[in-house]
């Protein structure tokens, strides 16, 4: 299942370009990256591609919806294709991996407000925050390594 790239652009009147390209191979190749690394990504692929240019089409992928925002607390902002589907984020506190998570019901908004005090909801932000397992591994190895140091 290889999203048409080309086919996308089109269909939300954006010309297809190199660097546009570009970024939606790298955004489907590492989601979650933030600004510098898709320059990274993209910089590798095509070296003359300018930093300005890779921030504006990143602008553009955003605004005609093909490119998804995200900004969890304190970090710096990622962007993902995988947009559409409604899926939320698990970030984690040490590290700030951050990892898909389906959405329960798929569709905006998934959580009904308690009381939305006369206004349209369309979204509810929903962000869970942890440890990966990465970090949880580390912690529990230096637990057990401090524990055998004492004997
Ligand atoms: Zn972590
Ligand atoms: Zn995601
Ligand atoms: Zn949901």
């Amino acid at each position: 299942m290889t999203p048409d790239f080309e086919t996308q652009l089109r269909a939300v009147s954006l010309r297809v370009t190199r660097p546009r390209l570009a970024v939606l191979r790298a955004l489907r190749d590492h989601p979650h990256v933030d600004t510098d690394t898709v320059i990274a990504l993209v910089r590798a692929e095509q070296p003359t591609v300018s930093h300005q240019a890779v921030y504006d089409v990143l602008r553009a992928l955003t605004d005609a919806g093909l490119v998804r925002r995200i900004q969890p607390a304190g970090a710096t902002a990622r962007y993902e294709s995988r947009v559409g589907d409604n899926h939320h984020h698990v970030v984690c506190r040490s590290c700030g991996a951050i990892a898909d998570v389906e959405c329960a019901v798929g569709h905006a908004p998934c959580l009904t407000a308690s009381d939305d005090r006369g206004f349209v909801v369309d979204e509810a932000e929903v962000v869970y925050w942890g440890t990966c397992p990465d970090c949880a591994t580390e912690r529990t190895v230096q637990r057990s390594a401090s524990s055998e140091g004492s004997r």
